[in-house]
C-alpha cells in the first residue's frame, strides 16, 4: 500500500517525521495547543482535513459515531506520543490505542512474486482511514522509527515532533530545545 500524500497538511517545523511516520505526525498534529486550534472539531472540518490529506474520497462523507471513532484513535496516538516524552510506558495508552486501530481491520495479503503487504479487509471509508494510520504504525514500527514520535513536554505545547537524535533522548521539539 502506497501511503497518501499528506505534504499539503504538514505544520512540524524542524521535526518532520520520515516516511510513512509523517501521516502519522501530521494526524496527532491536527490537535494544535500553541495555536489552540482543533482541525478535526466538527465532522465537516474533519471531512476536509481528511480529504486533503488524500484519506477520504471526495463523496465519502463521515458519520457522527465514525467522527468520534477518529477524535478517539487520534487521542490514543497522542497519548502514546506523551508517554514516551514522559519516559513512561503507558499500557493503557497503548491498549487504547490498539483498540481504535482495530477499525482497520488489517490484514496480510500475498500476492505472486512472493510479495506480502498489509491491506484493509474493510472496503468502507472509515475503516480505510484507520487503516491508513495503522499501516503507517507498522511501517514505521518495521524502519525503527516510530519510537521516534513524541509529543513535545515543554509546558502547552504538546507538538508531535521527530526526534532524531542519535541517543533518541529528546522530549522537546526543536522550537522548545533551549528550554530544557
Ligand atoms: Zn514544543
Amino acid at each position: 500500500m502506497s501511503g497518501p500524500d499528506s505534504s499539503a497538511v504538514a505544520a512540524d517545523g524542524g521535526d518532520r517525521a520520515p516516511g510513512p511516520l509523517h501521516l502519522v505526525q501530521s494526524f496527532a498534529n491536527t490537535l494544535s495547543a500553541v495555536s489552540d486550534v482543533d482541525r478535526l472539531r466538527t465532522r465537516e472540518e474533519a471531512v476536509a482535513w481528511l480529504r486533503t490529506a488524500a484519506l477520504l474520497p471526495a463523496e465519502a462523507a463521515l458519520t457522527n459515531s465514525e467522527h468520534s471513532a477518529l477524535l478517539r484513535l487520534r487521542e490514543s496516538v497522542r497519548d502514546v506520543l506523551a508517554a514516551r516524552a514522559g519516559g513512561r510506558d503507558d499500557a493503557e495508552a497503548a491498549a487504547r490505542l490498539t483498540k481504535a486501530l482495530a477499525d482497520g481491520r488489517l490484514v496480510v495479503t500475498a500476492g505472486p512474486a512472493s510479495t506480502v503487504q498489509l491491506a484493509s479487509a474493510a472496503r468502507a471509508s472509515y475503516p480505510s482511514i484507520v487503516a491508513a494510520v495503522a499501516v503507517a504504525i507498522a511501517e514505521s514500527a518495521a524502519a525503527g522509527t516510530w519510537p521516534r514520535l513524541k509529543t513535545c513536554s515543554a509546558p502547552g505545547c504538546g507538538l508531535a515532533f521527530y526526534d532524531g537524535t542519535p541517543s533518541s533522548g529528546s522530549v522537546r521539539c526543536s522550537m522548545h530545545l533551549s528550554g530544557v
